[in-house]
């Protein structure tokens, strides 16, 4: 398949779960794909696998310069600038309000909210020339699920990214660049293995009891591959009247 050859890509949090999958499909389907991840060895393992055009910047998100400069570089690598897939993320610290360090908010916020800004602010400059499409990955955290106790940094950063989308899908629709936000809800990645759930946060959880088991749909939890269909999908022409808008991807999850 080649429905985005000769698209142009970043994808930012690329080295596992969602991002890699995005990345992967594109890749497949003949794209261009710039990949920004913290893991250089895990970039290398994705440009090494595939004999198409990848790139990779190894860079940390909260870096500012950093970003913006990585993804100046990518652009400027493949041409050009035609998707881009904001999707880094963390879920930091769970943990009680006022147990929870002002480090440990900022790094939250910073890495998923702030960081999001900075993409969409970086590729903007490159991408308004000739349009295309901006796809953020947020969460039912934040947006339909506020149980999850203990996640009030990651929560807010994935609201604050909703906001955002919808602020830029307005202002940037002169350009013809359409920006859309996705909700997943659990998806089998490695982000459960990089998060901090400090014990406090028995003291303050309410119990909350499901009918019938947590997912609707189906029991099992949703893939990356699932996710990245959906990604593709918003990017391509088929979805040319579709912006501003979040999709949620949890198999009817959140509505319990
Ligand atoms: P993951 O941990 O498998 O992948 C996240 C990637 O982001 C990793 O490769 C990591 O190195 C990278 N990353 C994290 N911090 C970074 C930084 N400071 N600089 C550069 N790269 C950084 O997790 P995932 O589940 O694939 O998460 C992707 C996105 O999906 C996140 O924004 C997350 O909030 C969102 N999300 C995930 C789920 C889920 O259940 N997995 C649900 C809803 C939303």
């Amino acid at each position: 398949m080649e429905g985005f050859k000769h698209k142009r890509v970043i994808v930012t949090g690329a080295a596992s779960g969602i991002g890699k999958a995005t990345a992967e499909q594109f890749i497949q389907q003949g794209a261009q794909v710039g990949l920004i991840d913290l893991h250089a060895d895990e970039l290398s393992q994705i440009k090494e696998s595939f004999s198409a055009q990848v790139y990779v910047e190894t860079v940390d998100v909260t870096d500012s310069q950093g970003l913006l400069s990585a993804i100046t570089k990518l652009a400027d690598a493949m041409g050009g600038l035609d998707i881009l897939h904001v999707n880094a993320g963390i879920n930091g610290t769970f943990t009680p309000i006022e147990a929870l360090t002002i480090d440990e908010w900022d790094q939250t916020i910073n890495t998923n909210l702030r960081s999001t800004f900075l993409s969409v602010k970086a590729a903007v400059p490159v991408m308004k020339a000739n349009g295309g499409s901006i796809v953020i990955t947020s969460s039912v955290n934040g947006n339909r699920v506020f149980s999850n106790f203990g996640a009030s940094a990651y929560s807010t950063s994935k609201a604050g990214q909703v906001a955002f989308a919808k602020m830029a899908a307005l202002e940037l629709s002169r350009y013809n660049i359409r920006v859309n936000v996705i909700c997943p809800g659990a998806i089998s990645t490695n982000i459960d293995d990089r998060t901090d759930v400090e014990p406090a946060v028995a003291d303050i959880e309410i119990p909350v009891d499901y009918p019938e088991g947590a997912r609707p749909l189906k029991q099992e939890t949703g893939v990356p591959e699932q996710v990245a269909n959906l990604v593709l999908f918003l990017s391509s022409e088929a979805a040319g009247n579709i912006s501003g808008t979040e999709v949620y991807i949890d198999g009817a999850e959140s509505l319990l």
